[in-house]
C-alpha cells in the first residue's frame, strides 16, 4: 500500500517538472516571433489612444498668427484669381490643377509655421506647470506599458547588458529616477540581464520625458508631440474642392485638438553609410522591407536583417545623413500611390511625377512587395492578348495572365514588339503599365512620344527608373510597377505591364547586394536573383471570376550577350515565364522584322487563348517555317536544287515576308488570318515577297468591299467549316494579287 502511495507522488512530482518545463517550451515554439511583434504593434496603438487632458491652446490661437499668415492668403487667393482670368482659354482642369498646386505650396509654407507657432504657445508657464504636475502619472503610465521586446531579449543574449536612458528637458525629481531605475533593474533581473542606466537632461525635449529601454522608446515630451503634428498635418489629404482659407480653418483645428499622449517608437542609429546603402544599429524588430525614417526627414527601406546591424537602401539623397545620427521606426511596409489619376503619367519607382504635369492625386496606396494570388483564386490563360504582331500572335499567341519573356541581343527589335503590344490595347480597356529600368533617359523620351503619338498614353503609366538613378530606385522599379497594376487587377480590370528589362535590374540587384556583403554565385549574381524575378513575375495572373476576372499580363524583357540565351539571368526568366519570344540577331540583320525566331520561341499557354480560327489557319505555319529554315540553311550555297525543294524555298520566303512588320503598325486579328490563309494556301505565289505589305493591303481592302460576309465570319473569329474555307479560296482568288490590277 505504502509502495503505491509513493509511486503515486513520485508519478504526481514527474508530472509537475515536467509541467513546469514543458510548458515553458511549448509556449517558446508556439508563439510566434511574428505574433510578439504583432502585440507590441498593438499595444503601441492602444497606448496612442489613451489621451491625457492638458490645458488646449486658446481659442484665439488663429488671431494669434502673425499677421502675414492672413495677408497671405489673400494674395494667393488674388493670384488665383489673376491665374484664372489669363487662362481663360486654357481648360478647366489645368485652372483646378494649377490651383491645387497653389494650394499644396500654402500647405508646406504654412505647416513650417503654424509648428512653429504652436511651439510658442505651449512653451508657456501653464503648459510646462501642467507637464510638471503630471511627471508622477507619466511616470505610472510609462511602468505600465514597458515591455522587453523579442529584439532586446536577442541583445540581451548576446550582451548581457541593455542600455537603459532617461532624457528629460529638467532635471527630474529623484525619486522618479530612482523608481525607473528600479523598474528597468526588475524587468531585466527576471530574464537575467543587467541595466545599464543613464539619465540626462536635454532641453530641446522642451518639456516632458522619455524613457528608452533597448530600442524602444516611450515618449511623453513636447518635442515628439510637435513631430506628431507635424506628420499629422504633412499627411493630411487635400479634398481638392476645398480654398486656402478652408484648408488653413482645418489646419488650425487639428492644432487646437491637439492632445497629449505616450507615444511609443523604436529608434535605431546610423553605423555607416556610403553609396546609398545604410548600415544601422537597434530595430532589432524590424521586417523586411519596413519603411525608416532618419532625421534629415529622408525615407529608405529595410533590404538586410542581420544579427548585429540592419542593411536599408535610402531613396533620396544620402549625402546629409550622418553615422551615428537617429533612424526611426514608421511602423508601414514601403508602398507606392496607385490609381487612375497616374493613367498618362510618367512617375519614378516612388510613384512621383517626372512629367511636369503637376501632382498625381490621389490617395491610394499599395505596398512594392504583395503576395502573389493563390492558385485556388486563379483561372486558367483562355482570353487572347492580341499585340497587333502577325509572327506572334499567330505563332507564340499570348494569353491574358500569361508570362511572355521576350528574349533577344541590344537592337533587335525588343523594345517595339512591347510597344506595338501597348499600342494594340487601344479601345480594349486594358491598362498598360511600362516600367524602364536602366535606361537612357532619352530613349524614355521617344518611348513617350511613341505612345502620345499613336494615342496610347492615355492609358497607360511609364514607371521610370532610368541609368541615371541610384540602384536602390532601379531595384523598387519593377516591384512599384507591379503594385500599380494589381490596384487594376484587383479591381476585375486587364492589365499589361512591360519590364524593360530585368537584367539591367539583374545588375543594379547585384550591385546592391554586393554592397549589402551578400555572398555572390554565379556571374557575380547573389543567390537569390532567382528568387526576386519569380515573385516579381508570380504576381501576373488570370483572376477566377469569384475574385473579379481581372488579371495582369507580363513582358518581362531580357537582353542576351551574343545571342547566349544559356547564361545565368537568361536561364532564370526563360524558366519562371510561360514561354519566350526570342529575337534573333542574324534574322534581325537580314531584314526580317520583326526578328522572331520561329524554332526557339515558345508560349505554353497562349494557345488556349488564341480565337478558333487563328488556330485553325496558324496550325500547320510552325512546322513549314522550321522546316524552311532548316532547308534555307543547307541549300545557301548549292547552286543546283530540286524542283520540290525550290518550291518549299518560295513558300517559306513568301511566308517569312507575309510575317514581316513594321513598327507601329498593328493588325486587327481577322487581317492577320485573311493574309496567313492566302499565303499558306498559295495564292501569294505570284507576289514578290518585297511587295507582300500592298499585296496585304490590297486583299483586306477588296475583302471588306467585295465580301462583307465573309470579313463578318473573319472577324467573329469561329472556326471555318469546308465549305466557308472553300469560299474563302473563292473569293481570295477572286481578289487576285493586286499587281495584275495596275
Ligand atoms: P535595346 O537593346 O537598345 O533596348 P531593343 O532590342 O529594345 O534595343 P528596339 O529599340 O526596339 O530594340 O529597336 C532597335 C531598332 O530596330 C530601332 O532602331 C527600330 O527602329 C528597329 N526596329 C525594330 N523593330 C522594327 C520593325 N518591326 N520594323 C522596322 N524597324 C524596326
Ligand atoms: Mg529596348
Amino acid at each position: 500500500m505504502l509502495h503505491f502511495v509513493y509511486s503515486l507522488i513520485n508519478f504526481a512530482i514527474l508530472a509537475l517538472i515536467l509541467w513546469l518545463f514543458a510548458r515553458k517550451m511549448i509556449a517558446r515554439i508556439f508563439t510566434g516571433r511574428k505574433d510578439r511583434i504583432d502585440r507590441a504593434l498593438d499595444e503601441a496603438e492602444r497606448i496612442e489612444s489613451e489621451e491625457f487632458t492638458l490645458p488646449t491652446l486658446p481659442e484665439t490661437f488663429r488671431e494669434d498668427l502673425p499677421a502675414p499668415v492672413e495677408a497671405e492668403i489673400r494674395e494667393i487667393r488674388e493670384t488665383a484669381a489673376e491665374h484664372a482670368r489669363h487662362m481663360l482659354q486654357q481648360t478647366e482642369e489645368t485652372i483646378e490643377d494649377l490651383r491645387r498646386e497653389m494650394l499644396l505650396d500654402v500647405k508646406s509654407r504654412y505647416i513650417d509655421r503654424l509648428v512653429e507657432k504652436a511651439q510658442t504657445l505651449m512653451t508657456t508657464d501653464t503648459w510646462l506647470a501642467a507637464f510638471r504636475a503630471r511627471e508622477e502619472e507619466f511616470t505610472d503610465r510609462i511602468l505600465e506599458h514597458t515591455r522587453l521586446t523579442p529584439g532586446d531579449m536577442a541583445y540581451l543574449k548576446r550582451h548581457d547588458v541593455l542600455y537603459v536612458t532617461l532624457t528629460s528637458a529638467y532635471p527630474m525629481p529623484q525619486s522618479i529616477v530612482d523608481r525607473i531605475g528600479a523598474h528597468a533593474q526588475k524587468l531585466l533581473d527576471e530574464v537575467g540581464g543587467k541595466p545599464s542606466y543613464w539619465v540626462r537632461v536635454d532641453p530641446e525635449l522642451i518639456a516632458g520625458f522619455r524613457f528608452r529601454i533597448g530600442d524602444t522608446v516611450y515618449d511623453f515630451t513636447l518635442a515628439d508631440r510637435l513631430y506628431q503634428l507635424r506628420s499629422h498635418l504633412e499627411s493630411r489629404d487635400l479634398q481638392g474642392n476645398e480654398d486656402a482659407a478652408e484648408l488653413l480653418d482645418g489646419m488650425f483645428e487639428d492644432i487646437r485638438g491637439m492632445h497629449m499622449s505616450l507615444s511609443q517608437f523604436q529608434l535605431g542609429r546610423v553605423i555607416s553609410i556610403s553609396d546609398g546603402i545604410c548600415w544601422l544599429d537597434g530595430l532589432a524588430d524590424i521586417m523586411y522591407g519596413e519603411v525608416i525614417e532618419f532625421e534629415c526627414g529622408e525615407q529608405g527601406m529595410v533590404l538586410d536583417i542581420e544579427p548585429d546591424r540592419i542593411g536599408c537602401i535610402v531613396y533620396g539623397r544620402y549625402e546629409h545623413i550622418e553615422s551615428g545620427s537617429r533612424v526611426r521606426r514608421v511602423g508601414r511596409i514601403a508602398s507606392v500611390p496607385v490609381g487612375d489619376d497616374l493613367l498618362g503619367r510618367i512617375v519614378d519607382p516612388l510613384g512621383q511625377a517626372l512629367d511636369g504635369k503637376g501632382r498625381i492625386w490621389t490617395s491610394e496606396h499599395r505596398p512594392i512587395e504583395h503576395k502573389a494570388p493563390a492558385i485556388p483564386d486563379r483561372a486558367a490563360v483562355s482570353r487572347p492578348l492580341h499585340t497587333g504582331i502577325k509572327a506572334i500572335d499567330a505563332l507564340v499567341p499570348i494569353g491574358r495572365g500569361q508570362r511572355e519573356l521576350i528574349i533577344g541581343d541590344r537592337q533587335t527589335g525588343k523594345t517595339s514588339i512591347a510597344l506595338d503590344a501597348i499600342i494594340n490595347q487601344k479601345g480594349t480597356g486594358t491598362i498598360c503599365i511600362y516600367v524602364a529600368i536602366g535606361q537612357k533617359d532619352t530613349t524614355i523620351a521617344d518611348i513617350r512620344d511613341k505612345l502620345t503619338r499613336y494615342g496610347a498614353m492615355s492609358y497607360t503609366t511609364i514607371v521610370c527608373a532610368p541609368a541615371s538613378v541610384s540602384a536602390s530606385i532601379q531595384y523598387i522599379a519593377p516591384f512599384a510597377g507591379a503594385a500599380m497594376a494589381e490596384y487594376f487587377m484587383y479591381q476585375g480590370r486587364d492589365v499589361l505591364i512591360v519590364y524593360d528589362d530585368l537584367s539591367k535590374h539583374a545588375v543594379a540587384y547585384r550591385e546592391l547586394s554586393l554592397l549589402l556583403h551578400r555572398p555572390s554565385g554565379r556571374e557575380a549574381y547573389p543567390g537569390d536573383v532567382f528568387y526576386l524575378h519569380a515573385r516579381l513575375l508570380e504576381r501576373a495572373a488570370q483572376l477566377s471570376p469569384e475574385n473579379g476576372g481581372g488579371s495582369i499580363t507580363a513582358l518581362p524583357i531580357i537582353e542576351t550577350q551574343a545571342g547566349d540565351i544559356s547564361a545565368y539571368i537568361p536561364t532564370n526568366v526563360i524558366s519562371i515565364t510561360d514561354g519566350q519570344i526570342f529575337l534573333d540577331a542574324d534574322l534581325f540583320n537580314e531584314g526580317q522584322r520583326p526578328a522572331v525566331n520561329v524554332g526557339l520561341s515558345v508560349s505554353r499557354v497562349g494557345s488556349a487563348a488564341q480565337t478558333k480560327l487563328m488556330k485553325q489557319v496558324s496550325g500547320r505555319l510552325r512546322m513549314d517555317l522550321a522546316q524552311y529554315r532548316e532547308l534555307a540553311g543547307f541549300t545557301q550555297f548549292g547552286s543546283d536544287i530540286d524542283a520540290s525543294t525550290r518550291k518549299v524555298l518560295d513558300a517559306g520566303k513568301r511566308m517569312m515576308a507575309a510575317l514581316h512588320q513594321s513598327r507601329y503598325a498593328p493588325l486587327p486579328d481577322w487581317e492577320q488570318v485573311l493574309l496567313l490563309f492566302a499565303v499558306s494556301e498559295g495564292y501569294a505565289a505570284g507576289v514578290d515577297p518585297s511587295a507582300m505589305d500592298s499585296y496585304a493591303m490590297h486583299l483586306t481592302g477588296s475583302m471588306e468591299i467585295r465580301y462583307p460576309a465573309l470579313t463578318a465570319l473573319l472577324r467573329s473569329g469561329d472556326k471555318l467549316s469546308d465549305k466557308d474555307k472553300d469560299a474563302l479560296r473563292e473569293a481570295i482568288a477572286a481578289c487576285g494579287t493586286g499587281s495584275e490590277v495596275a
